[in-house]
């Protein structure tokens, strides 16, 4: 199950499980856009099925769960996937931003792992996927909101990654680089940053394809990975995270850099 199955990574991904053998279930809140994955997979003869939910609606996910074990069977492999942008210093942001950003990114990954967690525990059976970012792990002065839910997830991950294992479910964390999908057209500029929409917008356009994210997602459930970073300057950033004193790390995160 992949939720944002409707565009980028996400629809990358359905593509990619269901090459691997996988039956997808695509979930969007963009019902329409899911219903697209789908059908292309219908086309290429793989088995597929459509779900409209917002990730950040706690009891359809909990609803969904329930019609997708009914309906389709047991979810194998959870992809936390559906996110949303935002780019603006902390002290630009309205409290109506915050709380968008953290009920689509955060919230939306706690709901998937707390609806679909126990089946899988119950079974000794599954992986879940979520997808944090390579500014999970890079503080950027530009991005406080974005960075702090990727971190969550980040975070999340770890945590559920040593509490699922005896129960025999693998917990990865995929950190993209800058990926060339639809979401910097979404995304939010606040404040000042929104003189620098342009700039950002070409730096996506050069980003790596969301294929590669795919991919790494698949090879992270075969070999049961923890923390995956895509693309060099997801790498470089995790490197520097490890080995960089923090007072350097937050003079790079001043630089305004895309
Ligand atoms: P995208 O905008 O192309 O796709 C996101 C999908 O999620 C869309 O189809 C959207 O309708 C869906 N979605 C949004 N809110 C939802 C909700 N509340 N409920 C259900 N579905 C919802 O974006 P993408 O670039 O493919 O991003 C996918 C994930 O990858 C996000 O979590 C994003 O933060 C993360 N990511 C992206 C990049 C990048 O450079 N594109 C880098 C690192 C991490």
């Amino acid at each position: 199950m992949v939720t944002g199955a409707g565009s980028g990574i996400g629809r990358a991904t359905a593509h990619a499980l269901a090459a691997a053998g996988a039956t997808v279930v695509g979930v969007d809140v963009d019902g329409g856009a899911a219903d697209r994955t789908v059908e292309e997979l219908a086309r290429a003869g793989a088995p597929a099925h459509a779900y409209a939910v917002d990730v950040t609606d706690r009891t359809a996910v909990v609803e969904l769960a329930a019609a997708v074990e009914s309906e389709v069977g047991p979810v194998g492999i959870l992809v936390n996937n559906a996110g949303v942008g935002m780019t603006g210093r902390f002290l630009d942001m309205a409290d109506e931003d915050w709380d968008w950003i953290l009920g689509v990114n955060l919230d939306g990954v706690r709901n998937g792992c707390a609806a679909f967690g126990p089946a899988m525990v119950a079974r000794r059976r599954g992986h879940v996927v979520n997808v944090s970012s390579g500014l999970g792990f890079t503080p950027r002065a530009t991005e406080p909101a974005y960075c702090t839910t990727k971190a969550a997830v980040l975070m999340l991950s770890q945590c559920l990654r040593a509490d699922w294992r005896s129960a025999g479910v693998g917990v990865t964390a995929v950190c993209p680089g800058v990926i060339n999908t639809p979401i910097i057209d979404r995304t939010r500029f606040v404040g000042s940053r929104a003189a620098s929409r342009d700039r950002t917008v070409q730096a996506f356009r050069r980003g790596h394809a969301p294929e590669l994210v795919a991919e790494a997602v698949v090879d992270s459930v075969r070999r049961n990975r923890a923390v995956v970073p895509v693309g060099v300057e997801s790498h470089v950033g995790w490197g520097l995270h490890r080995v960089l004193p923090s007072r350097l790390a937050s003079r790079l995160g001043a630089l305004d850099q895309l």
